[in-house]
């Protein structure tokens, strides 16, 4: 963390060098949006933690923020080693067991043909037939592939519990890979494999879909007045209200950045989903958010909509609907351009 080193130095010989501070309140939001899980923190623990650093930079106080980088770094560091063990020792008990299985495996044949030998021997001589032996000879080899099947199933049930864990481990990461802990809607990463998906589906089989992005309105002053919690809580409400309006099972709503919102409605035509973006920005208009020690807070937001054009990229897409909802904002904020 030598860049940490030099940034600090260069704001312990210059108090007041802003550049300096908002750069490393950017570095500590960035940090925080990307955290993930460790043994000591959630992920989205991590994330406020984080954020409480930025605001701290950005008024000049880094006293906790070194420790705290090492500490999380380390968790991080230790956490993932964790999880590459676990996969590595799973690995390592798949081959040993494949190999000794292979072993046994090559042991029981020898055996089989040694005693199967034995009793077309038996069988070519009829006039010497000693059913006692050929009795014998049979029972062994029964005793031989039940003890085969026994030892397949005892492997298997071993190996099952082993990758049953490891599944159970993988799928919770990637729950937490996808979601924004925050408001509980999709990241941006589900979004942008949305997306992709989506364009998909329309080239291969025409399905029409609607995108709209939405943006919080003056959302800076919210934090600057309120502070950070008062303005998750926000991020929470508007995310409600856009889980309230689109409600549809195909409708896929996440949280792209630090204010904004997406949701991309599949088989909707454009005129239902500006339908859809005047109610969100009605029903957020009207929702009035209670704040402790303060008078209940109003907000509103700016919502761009678009319907994916023949052949559009998703980059395409989503720049067109970005530059609707800019539009939203230059004519006043609080509206739907479509
Ligand atoms: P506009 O109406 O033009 O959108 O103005 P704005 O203030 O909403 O836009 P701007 O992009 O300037 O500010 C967004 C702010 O959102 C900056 C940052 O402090 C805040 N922010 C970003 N992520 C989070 C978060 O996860 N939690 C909180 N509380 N604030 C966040
Ligand atoms: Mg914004
Ligand atoms: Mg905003």
């Amino acid at each position: 963390m030598n860049w940490l080193k030099v940034l600090l130095q260069r704001l312990e010989d210059n108090r007041d060098a802003p550049y300096e501070r908002e750069l490393l309140a950017g570095v500590l939001r960035i940090l925080g949006e990307y955290a993930f899980e460790t043994h000591r923190r959630r992920a989205h623990t991590a994330r406020r933690e984080f954020l409480r650093l930025s605001e701290d930079a950005a008024a000049g106080r880094y006293g906790e923020l070194t420790p705290f980088l090492r500490e999380q770094r380390r968790d991080e560091q230790q956490f993932v080693q964790g999880q590459l063990n676990d996969l590595r020792d799973l690995t390592w008990n798949l081959l040993d067991a494949l190999s000794r299985m292979a072993q046994q495996e090559a042991q029981d044949d020898a055996t089989l043909h040694h005693q199967v030998r034995q009793m077309s021997l038996q069988v070519q001589q009829p006039e010497s037939l000693d059913v006692q032996s050929l009795r014998q000879t049979l029972q062994t080899l029964t005793e031989l592939i039940t003890e085969r099947e026994r030892r397949h199933q005892q492997i298997l049930r071993h190996l099952e519990s082993q990758v049953n864990h490891l599944m159970r481990e993988l799928e919770q990461a990637r729950r937490e890979s996808t979601t924004d802990p925050l408001t509980g809607l999709y990241n941006r990463r589900a979004f942008e494999e949305c997306l992709n998906h989506t364009i998909g589906l329309n080239r291969l089989f025409g399905y029409p879909a609607t995108m709209l992005l939405i943006d919080i309105d003056h959302f800076k002053q919210v934090n600057d007045t309120y502070g950070h919690a008062v303005g998750d809580t926000v991020l929470k409400a508007v995310a409600e209200q856009i889980v309230r309006v689109c409600k549809r099972k195909s409708d896929f709503a996440a949280r792209y950045g630090g204010e904004e919102f997406a949701v991309i409605m599949r088989e909707t035509t454009l005129r239902e989903a500006q339908r859809i973006a005047q109610q969100l920005a009605a029903q957020v208009r009207q929702h009035s958010i209670s704040v402790a020690d303060a008078e209940p807070l109003r907000i509103t937001v700016s919502i761009g909509v678009s319907e994916l054009g023949d052949y559009e990229s998703a980059e395409e897409w989503f720049r067109r609907t970005d530059t609707l909802l800019y539009q939203a904002k230059q004519a006043g904020r609080n509206r739907v351009a479509a």
